[in-house]
């Protein structure tokens, strides 16, 4: 069986050169996410090309996720440095050391807020300090929970309220270099509130990126005003290593289901993300626990399991994928014999939406091994897998834009339509389409769903059961 969900994998150093892209895209991944916050311009260029001539030799529609580094607070060190508990550092006020043994961070301005006893937690949460007083430009902590410290780890403030706009400068700089690099989506770090949507698309379209934008939930405001957010935004990503540090480590099982089953019932993709396999950076194998961490984000719904460093910083990269792939094709089995994820039965009130859930329930009722979508942005492939049928959903689009950001949605399959002449049958064509591209036989039955069935005509959406027959024609079922 075709895996349905999707596989995210973060680019970095340990899958720098075309033959590890390709190794990852064979075994399975869907989507790069490049992380700004790490590396320079050039290597996100580099990698972002190098990714897609790999994603063309492997014949693939994948896409590039660009992730924004946000007004997520980052310490800039060159080596690491070990912390030991009840050791005092001091963080500088500005953009410059204080003394030799400071510590300078981005934004820190955010320091200003910082009130003496508020927790400081580097790492994700994997060093802690106390902080204390602020003098001679500098603020004081204590270490409370110590080890080595990596250079440009996160610092998380979650006593500190964040007064900084949703969007920095950073951010816009990363925006033009995903434009000149021609990402699929752009993620959005810490955002707040809803208002961050439209404020991502201004600063993207002021360079002339197009794309969808997808939020980050990983502050305690942005779990409070998640229905708004998704709304706002074409997707999200439950960020749980941010989150888990943001709020009590026991809310983010519980927060990851509400976060899913709220985007799915809006059909916005959602990505579950941080330390899904993350033994994987150093071992071949996981560990049990985090083989079930994949296998419940499936139960859950999600659309998209991810991995961070297992494949930027990894020693086993091509393992990482493998694995996330076997997990989850093993948890779709045992899903289907169970017939769950149950289709979301609530109807968002416009047509395509009743048409999209009929389709699913005609496809199980007829045995279809396909519902074929031909599809100009999209919306109708995704509007049908949101209610997760078993019969594999094929967008039919023509242009690799659309087909590119269509592979982080869960069980859609893109495929390459075929130009369809004024007054042509573009259902007939996507069958076609989905045949030549080797994912349909003859003999298959298979449902076609339109909103626009012939090629330039009206709107009328459109069901059809076909039959595939030799060389991919439609006949009657
Ligand atoms: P975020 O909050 O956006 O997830 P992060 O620092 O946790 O930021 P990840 O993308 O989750 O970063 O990656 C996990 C770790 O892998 C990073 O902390 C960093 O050490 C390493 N890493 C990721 N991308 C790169 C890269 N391009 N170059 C070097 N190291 C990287
Ligand atoms: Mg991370
Ligand atoms: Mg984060």
């Amino acid at each position: 069986m075709a895996r349905r969900t999707k596989i995210v994998a973060t680019l970095g150093p340990a899958t720098d050169t075309s033959e590890l892209l390709e190794a990852i895209l064979r075994a399975g991944v869907d989507v790069a996410r490049i992380n700004f916050s790490h590396g320079a311009t050039d290597e996100h260029l580099a990698r972002a090309g190098r990714f897609r001539e790999a994603a063309r030799r492997v014949g693939k529609f994948a896409a590039i996720l660009a992730d924004l580094p946000g007004p997520k607070l980052r310490v800039k060190i060159l080596a690491p440095r070990l912390l030991t508990v009840a050791d005092v550092i001091y963080f500088s006020l500005s953009d410059s050391p204080v003394d030799a043994t400071g510590l300078v961070i981005t934004e820190p301005e955010m320091l200003a807020d910082v009130r003496p006893g508020q927790r400081m937690l580097l790492d994700d949460g994997r060093l802690q300090l106390e902080a204390g007083e602020v003098s001679g430009g500098r603020l004081a902590a204590r270490v409370t929970v110590g080890g080595m410290l990596q250079p440009n780890k996160g610092l998380n403030l979650p006593d500190t309220p964040i007064s900084i706009p949703a969007i920095t400068d950073r951010d816009r700089e990363a925006i033009a270099v995903a434009a000149r690099a021609g990402v699929d989506w752009v993620a959005l770090s810490f955002v707040r509130g809803p208002e961050a949507a439209a404020e991502v698309r201004s600063a993207c379209n002021a360079v002339g990126l197009d794309v969808p934008v997808l939020a980050k939930i990983e502050r305690p405001e942005a779990v409070g005003k998640s229905a708004a957010i998704i709304s706002a935004f074409d997707a999200i990503m439950v960020a749980r290593g941010d989150l888990g540090v943001e709020l009590p480590l026991e809310r983010v099982p519980t927060v990851q289901k509400t976060l899913i089953a709220e985007a799915r019932a809006a059909g916005k993709p959602v990505i579950t993300a941080t330390d899904m396999l993350d033994s994987m950076r150093n071992n071949p194998r996981p560990t049990r626990a985090e083989a079930s961490d994949v296998a419940n984000a499936i139960f859950d719904g999600t659309d998209a399991v991810m991995l961070s460093g297992e494949t930027a910083v990894g020693a086993y990269p091509v393992e990482a994928v493998s694995c996330m792939h076997r997990i989850a094709v093993e948890t779709e089995v045992y899903l289907r014999r169970k017939r769950v994820p149950s289709a979301v039965s609530e109807s968002n009130g416009d047509i395509d939406d009743p048409m999209t859930l009929t389709a699913c329930a005609l496809a199980g009722e007829v045995g279809a091994t396909a519902i074929i979508t031909p599809t100009l942005s999209g919306r109708t492939a995704k509007l049908v897998a949101r209610h997760r049928p078993w019969a594999r959903v094929v967008a039919v689009a023509p242009t690799e834009a659309v087909l590119q950001r269509l592979a982080l949605v869960w069980g859609i399959t893109p495929v390459r339509m075929t130009p369809v002449p004024a007054g042509g049958d573009r259902m007939a064509t996507a069958v076609q389409d989905a045949f030549r591209a080797g994912i349909l036989s003859p003999g298959e039955r298979v449902i076609v769903l339109a909103g626009h069935p012939v090629a330039g005509g009206p709107r009328f959406p459109t069901m059809r059961v076909v039959s595939v027959g030799d060389g991919g024609t439609s006949t009657e079922p």
